[in-house]
């Protein structure tokens, strides 16, 4: 029997799971093949839903669905946290003690959110990066109605990094669609030379921030955050004030990747093509979790669990694996509340970043609804 495991149950271990059921299927069937996707969450979440949740065009619960309703019906579906993974003896252990072997493991557990990385940040900042901070932010929106909205970016490399771009261009558009913009002043920070780490990305938003009155603050690298005076303090020796502070809080990878010697910083040291961990045997690593050269986005995710589908498919049937993932990134990016642009990219390519258009827009919605039958790997 040839044990296959994922563990996290987001975009890319869902797809990775439904994946490798079709292309396994006639092994899963004649049982030579086990196929278990380990996930904490009994929840699959669509976090792209919670850019909308601050506006009031989308709620938290939108964003989620049973994991059992994604998974094709021949995967093994386990709800519990890994604990330990031990890459020599090729186990993984849980919290309540159990141990599941592996002989083909891939890791797609995500970035986490680390807003107590930066002194204040937890109490004078929101964000929209999950369910409870959209919430939040939605309602301190609400009440918004004059002063200084400054959106942070506080730690790179975070997750989707067109959408703190995005949050600020909808902002503008939301604001002056409720009749408020003309009293709100809006700066957006970004810690580099640029509003953007692709150049072109930012090129077309410093464009784009002229026309709206937004201000841009760059090498700005937020330091501490006081909450009751309500100024941001940076590296540089800068202070700003805010009335709103919307600050992309730092992201971190995996205590389990660390303790494993998979990657001293949380995230996986893999190949950027093969996907395979450098450090240990038969381990992948896909998604945010993967430290390779291009976006921590669904769509890498999405792309990178096909490659690691076939990989792992044809090692559990004796043949070498061909596949290799040459960085494809596909993004829509909102420019508005109705107006949107579309980018895609390889490792190493400058995208081209297309005139934003109401279509775009459409196609963006269209997408993210559709994202549930991709989930289930039927797209
Ligand atoms: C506001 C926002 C907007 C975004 N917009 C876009 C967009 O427009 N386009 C795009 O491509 N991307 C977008 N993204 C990024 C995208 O959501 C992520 O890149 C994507 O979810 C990464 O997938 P993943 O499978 O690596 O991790 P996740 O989807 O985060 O899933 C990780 C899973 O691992 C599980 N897990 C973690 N640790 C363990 C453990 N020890 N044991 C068991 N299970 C574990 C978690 O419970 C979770 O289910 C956006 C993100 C945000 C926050």
């Amino acid at each position: 029997m040839h044990r296959i495991a994922i563990v996290g149950g987001g975009t890319g271990g869902t797809v990775l799971a439904n994946r490798l059921a079709d292309e396994l299927q006639s092994e899963l069937e004649a049982g030579e093949v086990d196929l278990t996707l380990i996930t904490a969450d009994p929840n699959h979440v669509y976090k792209p839903t919670f850019l909308y949740v601050p506006f009031g065009k989308k709620t938290v619960d939108d964003a989620k669905r049973p994991i059992d309703e994604l998974v094709d019906r021949r995967v093994d579906l386990t709800i519990g946290r890994v604990i330990d993974i031990d890459t020599d003896r090729q186990k993984l252990a849980f919290a309540d003690s159990s141990v599941l072997g592996y002989d083909q493991l891939v890791l797609a557990t995500g970035a986490n959110l680390e807003p107590e990385a930066v002194p204040g940040l937890a109490d004078g900042g929101h964000h929209f990066y999950g369910p409870e901070g959209a919430e939040r932010l939605r309602d301190e929106l609400a009440e918004f109605t004059e002063g200084h909205l400054v959106l942070s970016v506080v730690g790179v490399p975070h997750m989707c990094p067109a959408a703190p771009v995005e949050f600020t261009l909808m902002v503008d558009d939301w604001l002056r669609e409720q009749g408020r913009r003309e009293d709100v002043e809006i700066t957006y920070t970004y810690p580099i030379n640029r509003a953007h780490g692709l150049e072109s990305i930012a090129d077309w938003a410093t464009d784009l921030f002229e026309e709206r009155d937004v201000t841009l603050e760059t090498f700005f690298n937020v330091e501490e955050i006081d909450p009751d005076n309500e100024v941001i303090e940076t590296v540089e020796g800068t202070e700003l004030d805010y009335d709103l502070l919307v600050a992309i809080p730092p992201h971190a990878g995996s205590d389990l990747v660390i303790d494993a010697g998979l990657g001293d910083d949380g995230w996986v040291d893999v190949d950027k093509h093969t996907l395979e961990a450098t450090a240990a045997e038969n381990v992948y690593a896909i998604g945010d979790v993967a430290d390779v050269p291009t976006s921590k986005a669904g769509s890498v995710a999405h792309y990178e669990a096909g490659v690691v589908a076939d990989r792992i498919a044809s090692r559990a049937r004796g043949t070498v694996p061909t596949a290799t993932y040459d960085g494809k990134t596909v993004c829509f990016l909102e420019a508005g509340m109705d107006e949107a642009t579309f980018i895609e990219f390889t490792y190493g390519e400058e995208p081209y970043v297309r005139e934003p258009s109401k279509p775009l827009h459409w196609a963006k919605l269209g997408y993210n609804e559709s994202y549930w039958l991709t989930a289930r790997g039927l797209l």
